[in-house]
């Protein structure tokens, strides 16, 4: 019960507990205790009763909703269309307590969840792998309750060989660091909780834990859409596009297979292509990409190196690469190779687009100085969340750069946020939203995403607008 007590005792303090350093040797033995399986671990917010489920063991209250995920609340009657125009066989909506006038409706609890997905195939990129075909895939998955009950979920993906940000990593970092900063902030000050984070976990060379810190804001940006009964995209002010094409990510291991692998994409429907490379030597990477080529010469079709090459070796790339019609060569170089990726982007044929050296807009706005840029990358959870991915993207529009889209391999909660945020800025180039690819999300329930032909619906219900079973959720924790 290491989070509650922690909570209650930094918010009868007064202040942001992780600047008073005497507190720190107390959290840290108390993170090493064991969890007790299917149970989040719950930071309250002050006053508020602890919950029987973490209280006793495992029991849940039949007096608080908030404490019986197993029912369902009941439905409004549906009876013609909304305020906002839309019909009642719409998504359903989750009632909340009617807020009194002057109530600031505030973050109560914020849990975390490590689940494990079912995997569908092998995935690996230049620093390792990312899913092993018939492993379970971790992934954490937060819940945000706040004051009249309205719930959020996000999520982030534990990828050692893209990040160094581990499972064990952003769970210590919600629950010991970033859960205990937002408990008892107002829901609506999306801003705040950012800056909030930004005292409490160090911004290091521009932003600390950027994983961690997404899935509290993502849940957060869900929970207060649905408290007022809005979609993402009507909370923003901002929806270009209803729909946002995927596409079919090869990460081959040889030139013999590329074409196996392009062609159980058409079969599901997709157009368009991105190829892994910087897996293996120059030769074999221009071999695979001419493969897929070959087998789809009509697709829009772009590779991604995720750092797996110098500058010389890019360079060399980039000039084979323009023969073979590619949109766009991403994240060549190392995230921090700044002046390299300048140079490459002067002397490359090919436009080079910029992924994981964009951590915080302050990281673009280095790159549009230089002019040492192309194309940016949007990734919601590489950028820390959806408020500073909002003002990332916003900088690259307002700079005349593309926009591209790509994700961490979410299951559904990451891919909602994902394609939120592309369709506020209207992203209409194929994005990289892999996970339906490579994952299964057991726990999404009505309304779930639709994607058919490789093109995604952007959701359209209150919040995220998808259904979360959390049920589900908890049976599959770890
Ligand atoms: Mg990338």
């Amino acid at each position: 019960m290491a989070g509650p007590r922690l909570a209650h005792r930094r918010a009868d303090q007064g202040g942001d507990p992780v600047r008073q350093g005497a507190d720190l040797p107390d959290r840290v033995p108390r993170l090493r205790q064991p969890r007790r399986r299917n149970l989040g671990r719950l930071h309250l917010h002050p006053g508020e009763r602890q919950p029987l489920a973490v209280r006793g063991q495992g029991s849940h209250s039949h007096q608080d909703p908030a404490c019986q995920p197993h029912r369902r609340l009941p439905r409004p009657r549906a009876r013609g269309p909304d305020r906002l125009g839309r019909q009642p066989h719409g998504p359903r909506r989750r009632h909340v307590r009617p807020r009194d006038a002057g109530h600031v409706n505030r973050i109560a609890r914020v849990e975390t969840f490590t689940v494990a997905l079912p995997s569908l195939r092998d995935f690996s990129v230049a620093g390792g792998s990312v899913v092993q075909g018939g492993r379970p895939a971790v992934r954490v998955l937060v819940k945000v309750t706040a004051d009249d009950g309205a719930t959020g979920w996000g999520e982030a993906t534990p990828i050692p060989s893209w990040t160094y940000e581990t499972t064990e990593s952003i769970v210590s970092t919600i629950e010991g660091y970033l859960a205990p900063a937002a408990v008892g902030r107002p829901l609506w000050d999306l801003d705040g909780l950012c800056r909030a984070f930004d005292r409490t976990i160090s911004k290091g060379f521009s932003i600390g834990m950027p994983l961690a810190r997404a899935a509290v804001d993502v849940a957060c940006h869900d929970a207060f859409a649905r408290s007022l009964g809005l979609s993402l995209g009507e909370l923003w002010g901002r929806r270009r596009r209803d729909t946002i094409e995927l596409a079919w990510i090869v990460a081959t291991e040889s030139a013999a297979t590329a074409a196996d692998s392009v062609t159980e994409g058409r079969a599901h429907g997709y157009r368009h292509l991105k190829v892994k490379v910087g897996l293996h030597d120059e030769d074999e990477d221009m071999a695979i990409v001419a493969a897929v080529r070959a087998a789809a010469p009509d697709a829009v079709l772009w590779v991604d190196a995720n750092q797996g090459y110098t500058a010389a070796a890019a360079l060399r790339v980039a000039r084979r690469l323009a023969d073979l019609d590619i949109a766009v060569f991403e994240q060549p170089l190392p995230s921090n190779d700044i002046a390299g990726l300048r140079r490459l982007r002067d002397a490359s044929p090919v436009p080079v687009a910029v992924d994981e050296s964009l951590r915080h807009p302050s990281d673009l706005a280095t790159f549009v100085r230089l002019d040492a840029i192309d194309v940016a990358v949007a990734k919601v959870q590489r950028c820390g969340g959806l408020t500073l991915a909002l003002r990332q993207c916003q900088l690259a529009e307002d700079c005349g750069l593309a926009i591209m889209g790509s994700g961490l391999t979410e299951s559904d909660v990451g891919l909602a946020a994902s394609l939120h945020l592309f369709a506020a800025f209207g992203v209409d180039t194929p994005v990289d939203l892999n996970g339906r690819q490579f994952i299964a999300s057991p726990y999404a329930t009505d309304p779930v995403i639709t994607v058919a032909d490789g093109v995604a619906h952007v959701p359209t219900g209150p919040g995220l607008g998808i259904g979360v079973d959390e049920q589900v959720v908890r049976a599959l924790a770890l």
